[in-house]
């Protein structure tokens, strides 16, 4: 596999499963950010970019979809550098304007990300200049219905967002409101395909090559979803069952049952889809399945991350 060789100014910090990564590009004249994280790393965030600013200003940052990972640190970096130009995914653009945290899956998801403004969108079919590049913007619907790629072809280089990861995609969000967005899923790891990327910079994990492998493992993914729905919903559940334990690393089995009653996506996937088992012992069994994986541990009656 070929090694991973990033442009001259580009930085990516991986941040891991709470935040997704940030990409720092520094051009001669402006510096631009994408994606911003969740909103309780946000010091850390601005820390990041401001040790490899370097007394420069952050003058762009983007966000490739609005989950509360990708831009809980916006409001922050605006704070910080007030001249900031927001530019974000047209199909997100009137939530945003009227702030609506139900549409923005903040509510439906039971996570935060504080108010934030923006200046611009992100039109797919359109080129950015980011740092001394010209980037494609793509539209890559189905983890999130709105969401872009970035693709800059001189260094062939793809920031994929939560549409292609090393080994699988993020969440098919859609599905959760009970819209069909597999093939969504589908059509957008044939762009990336067609795209022919020589190197990923994923939303959460490792910059990585070996794209070919990743587009069969994703698809091989999407397969086992689209035979069985029910396994998209499981995992699903897990994810957000397990972003909760990330953000407040520690909570009572009852308070994270009671989270999971009062989280829209949760009690309705439930109430579609596992009917026949009450939500709190839904959650028992989610938390039994954490724990055998080694993504979270109980100790009494605390839940912990790991
Ligand atoms: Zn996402």
């Amino acid at each position: 596999m070929e090694p991973v060789v990033l442009p001259a100014g580009l930085q990516v910090f991986e941040r891991g499963w709470l935040s997704s990564n940030n990409v720092l590009i520094k051009g001669r004249e402006r510096c631009a950010l994408i994606d911003s994280g969740y909103c309780t790393h946000a010091p850390q965030t601005l820390a990041l970019v401001q040790a490899n600013l370097q007394g420069r200003s952050l003058d762009v940052l983007l966000n490739t979809h609005l989950h509360s990972d990708h831009c809980g640190g916006n409001a922050t970096l605006q704070a910080v550098y007030p001249a900031l130009q927001t530019l974000i995914p047209p199909g997100h653009a009137h939530f945003v304007r009227d702030w609506d945290p139900v549409a923005l899956t903040y509510v439906p998801t039971g996570q935060s990300c504080p108010q934030f403004h923006f200046e611009g969108t992100l039109e797919p079919g359109t080129e950015i200049r980011l740092g001394d590049a010209l980037w494609q913007i793509h539209a890559a619907p189905g983890h999130d219905t709105h969401s872009v790629i970035l693709f800059e072809p001189l260094s062939r280089l793809l920031v994929s967002a939560d549409a292609l990861w090393e080994r699988g995609f993020g969440v098919v969000f859609p599905e959760l409101d009970g819209e069909g967005a597999f093939d969504e899923v589908a059509n957008t790891l044939d762009i990336i395909e067609a795209l022919q990327p020589l190197t990923v910079i994923p939303g959460h994990g490792a910059p990585f090559t070996g794209v070919a492998q990743a587009l069969a493992v994703a698809r091989a993914r999407l397969d086992g979803f689209v035979q069985s729905p029910e396994k998209h919903m499981q995992y699903a559940s897990k994810v957000l069952l397990k972003f909760k334990l990330l953000e407040v690393q520690q909570l009572e089995l009852q308070v994270l049952v009671a989270w999971a009653q009062s989280t829209p996506y949760f009690a309705s996937t439930f109430a579609r889809h596992f009917a026949a088992v009450p939500l709190a012992q839904a959650v028992e069994q989610l938390v039994r399945d954490l724990v055998r994986s080694g993504a979270a541990t109980v100790q009494g009656s605390v839940v912990c991350n790991v």
